[in-house]
């Protein structure tokens, strides 16, 4: 007797509002919690994966459909699955914005999981398959040891980047990050030989580590990550990577000679803002305890190993004045920064700031879900302390204008390609350059949208995967 094989959907949304960044579809990573969720499907499901990085929506069949979603792309979500729901399929939700407000979740889809997946897909699907899905289900914090690894077969070919995960949590608390309540305070280490296994089996030489600190504090994690770097080498895995770590990442010399070595060419630094005050009200610590004028010799130590510094900023903190911004803006072009990621301060669910925001009343874009789709670090949402709505935007735009028009970025690139050495740190911080210049344009119709053959003229660079 055959039984007929169930059919669970994967979707990933995009919020259609930050086309900017995935203008250059090379430069975005796939979604590496469907592929979990995908290993962990009972085999006598199919799977199939529906990525509106690449895909247009189009109506499949399904018995449940599963979504995954940031706050930038929850409403999106929610909107898919509303289709689901009228056709009467059952969808579920899981990722970081469902976790922190499941509440909200709970009412515009089936099924909420709550926290990482991993502990309670199985039983999910078991419920499904006996009628008694559950409105939402809490997963624990695993260890990393023997870690599902994601269906990568799913995953859309023309990802020029595979991505993988070695670590999850994060010690520190800072005040707009979410990181530490969704994936928790303890730093949990994937044993380096499963890592390498993993790497083995990847398809493409670009990789990006999405750990929010590859590198991680303290000692352990220091020697973890040496270890990590030189099994890259002796098992001769060829790839070329970046990552994201905090200030400490230069500490080590071994940790930097071998990242390099294994194929580090950019990394990128919370460095926020350039005021140790500023640093102070949002918890930065480990920034705070460094020092400000420690950051340059950092910079300088991570290029002689051939690596650039992608930096990333906050602007319109509320203690930002439009002289502090221009202030810097001026720091970062100074400094020894190659490419930056430049944000506007976003309350995101789940962080001290949003509670904080919410309770004092001041958040503007509280429409919710639908003002969700504006969380995406590119908008103000809310009413800041001194500077009024119109205020900080045009100088926050004035203060992009001056870190992303064609000179700079042009004198960056130059200095990159000296400081480095490396015409791979180079071309990779230009070309995160130019993406964030065109997400932070994208709706401003006197600028075109960038590719680095416009401002340079050179056909070479064509193969960039930044482009
Ligand atoms: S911003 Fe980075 S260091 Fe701070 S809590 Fe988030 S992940 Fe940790």
């Amino acid at each position: 007797m055959s039984t007929k094989r169930k059919k669970l959907l994967l979707i990933n949304p995009l919020n259609t509002g930050t086309k900017g960044l995935i203008i250059h579809k090379q430069v975005i990573y796939p979604p590496l919690g469907l592929g979990i969720i995908a290993t962990l499907t009972p085999d006598d499901w199919d799977v199939e994966l529906l990525d509106e990085n690449f895909d247009s929506f189009e109506f499949k069949d399904a018995d449940l459909v599963a979504l995954t979603a940031l706050t930038s792309s929850v409403t999106r979500a929610y909107e898919i699955a509303d289709i689901y729901r009228k056709k009467g399929i059952a969808s579920v939700l899981g990722g970081i914005h469902a976790s922190m407000m499941p509440g909200e979740a709970m009412k515009l889809v089936d099924s909420v999981v709550i926290g990482e997946v991993e502990s309670v897909w199985p039983t999910l699907i078991e419920d499904f398959e006996n009628g008694e899905l559950r409105k939402s289900y809490t997963g624990k914090l695993l260890s990393m040891e023997n870690a599902v690894k994601p269906r990568r077969d799913l995953f859309h070919k023309d990802y020029n980047f595979a991505s993988i995960q070695t670590t999850r949590g994060c010690p520190m608390s800072c005040d707009f990050c979410s990181v530490h309540t969704f994936n928790g305070n303890s730093y949990r280490l994937r044993p380096v030989a499963e890592v390498l296994d993993e790497l083995e089996t990847l398809e493409h030489n670009l990789v990006y580590f999405v750990d929010d600190n590859l590198i991680g504090y303290g000692k352990r994690s220091q020697q973890r990550a040496i270890e990590l770097f030189k099994g890259i080498i002796e098992r001769g895995i060829k790839i070329e990577w970046f990552c994201s770590a905090s200030m400490n990442f230069a500490d080590n010399e071994e940790v930097l000679r071998l990242a390099s070595a294994s194929g580090c060419r950019m990394v990128l630094l919370g460095i926020e803002s350039e005021r140790i005050d500023q640093l102070q009200d949002m918890n930065k610590k480990l920034n705070v305890s460094m020092g400000i004028d420690s950051y340059e010799v950092v910079f300088n130590k991570i290029h002689k190993h051939g690596i650039a510094v992608l930096g990333a900023f906050i602007y319109g903190l509320q203690t930002d004045t439009p002289e502090s911004m221009v202030a810097r803006t001026e720091y970062i072009n100074n400094a020894s920064i190659d490419a930056v990621q430049a944000t506007i301060l976003t309350p995101l669910p789940g962080t001290g700031l949003f509670n904080r925001m919410t309770e004092e009343g001041k958040i503007t874009m509280n429409d919710y879900p639908n003002n969700w789709q504006h969380y995406h670090f590119g908008k103000v949402v809310f009413k800041h302390d001194t500077m009024q709505y119109e205020v900080i935007t045009s100088e926050i735009a004035k203060n992009w204008d001056k870190l992303y028009n064609e000179k700079i970025l042009k004198k960056k690139f130059i200095r990159t390609l000296k400081q480095t050495k490396s015409p791979i740190a180079g071309i990779w911080s230009y070309g995160s350059n130019l993406q964030y210049y065109n997400l932070v344009f994208e709706h401003d119709e006197s600028r075109p949208q960038l590719d680095l053959v416009d401002i340079f003229g050179l056909k070479e660079f064509e193969s960039n995967p930044f482009l």
